[in-house]
């Protein structure tokens, strides 16, 4: 298998293979880069169909992390650990503790975290083999609520002040009497419905399983759409906050929404979709910038931080959002580009 040709090799800084023939481990770790620090990111565990598919995972989902610290302000860099294996069957014991040793390879140049299919119970043996493991527990959380180390409400809440931030900057209003569309109502999903609901805008949900939708229905008194139709609805905000590609060939030509703006890592489906959605006028809200608040949320838990502080990082989501759309706007030129330039400034010439 070729690595520096691989078409999403981007400079990696190394990329280890694993293989525990005792437990079964059979695992991939990229650090993609170190410049601002020792790289975080956290461990999917999917049911690849070869390696080569689980080598193209990690490889971008590294470099994602290192754009994504970096545009957070966060001193840290970006890696990525993938697990190849069905998580609802294959998991045991034995192949987490050696995952963590696998971890502890890197001497703390890379930190991992909770991705797909891994859970903090997950991480918890991960732990035991290394120090280099995040997620295990939480001190505080963002609004003072009781924590338990699940970062998708810190999350959730820099998506909020991002999409309020692009609804006041694109439409100069506030959330109130506005309508947000919001494609997934899980974990970040439905904590953003709520926010929303308290900021007085009009909820549009789907998803295909029924439990989110009921509560965003009967307590927050959303629309209840099939989500085949969500993303075309008539709404001031498209959310997706569910799994990546929601902005694809099919998708573009439908969605009605001038801004989008959710949580799913990975929202366009393919690079030209930014600059499609320039032409047409939609504000695109980059991913990796709206959805850090989890990546925060691990930084200040891992680094005797406050709550105070913590939300102030989240916050400063809010400000990140306009500057993007500002110069996407001045300088006519797609969002996730005009991303993309200023964490670079951070990462590479810093
Ligand atoms: P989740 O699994 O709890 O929620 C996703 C929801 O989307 C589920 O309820 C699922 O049923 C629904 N869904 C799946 N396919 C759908 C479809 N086609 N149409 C409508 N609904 C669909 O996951 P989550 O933790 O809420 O994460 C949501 C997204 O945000 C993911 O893309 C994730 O990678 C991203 N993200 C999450 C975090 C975090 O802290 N949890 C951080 C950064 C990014």
């Amino acid at each position: 298998m070729s690595l520096f040709e691989h078409p999403d090799f981007d400079q990696h800084e190394q990329v280890s293979f694993f293989h525990d023939a005792e437990s079964g481990l059979s695992a991939i770790i990229a650090v993609h880069n170190t410049k601002l620090g020792a790289s975080l990111g956290g461990c999917r565990m999917w049911p690849y169909a070869n390696s080569q598919e689980a080598l193209t995972d990690v490889l971008r989902l590294s470099k994602g992390m290192t754009y994504k610290a970096a545009m957070a302000g966060l001193p840290q860099g970006g890696g990525k650990a993938v697990i190849i294996g069905n998580p609802r069957h294959d998991k045991t014991q034995a192949l987490m503790y050696a995952m963590g040793k696998a971890v502890d390879t890197f001497k703390g140049q890379y930190v991992i975290a909770e991705d797909s299919g891994i859970s903090v119970q997950d991480l918890q043996y991960m732990a035991t083999q290394s120090h280099h493991v995040a997620g295990t527990s939480a001190k505080f959380a963002y609004d003072g609520s009781p924590a338990d180390g699940n970062p998708a409400p810190s999350t959730a809440y820099g998506v909020y002040m991002g999409v309020k931030a692009a609804v006041e900057h694109v439409m100069n209003s506030s959330l109130k009497g506005k309508t947000v569309a919001i494609q997934g109502v899980g974990h970040v999903g439905l904590r953003l419905a709520r926010h929303l609901h308290k900021a007085g805008a009009n909820l549009i949900v789907a998803d295909i399983f029924n439990e989110g939708v009921e509560i965003a229905k009967n307590e927050l008194g959303a629309r209840v759409v099939d989500p085949q139709e969500i993303h075309a609805m008539e709404a001031d905000v498209f959310a997706p906050c569910a799994m990546g590609g929601a902005i694809n060939d099919k998708s573009i030509s439908e969605i009605k929404a001038p801004i989008i703006a959710g949580a799913a890592n990975n929202q366009l489906a393919s690079k030209q979709m930014d600059k499609l959605l320039l032409e047409k006028n939609i504000v695109y809200v980059p991913d990796y910038v709206i959805n850090a608040g989890g990546i925060i949320d691990i930084y200040h838990q891992r680094n005797e931080s406050s709550a105070q502080a913590l939300r102030a990082q989240l916050e400063q989501i809010g400000d990140t959002v306009k500057n993007i759309i500002t110069r996407s706007q001045t300088e006519k030129k797609p969002s996730e580009e005009v991303a993309n330039i200023l964490a670079e400034e951070k990462f590479k010439f810093s």
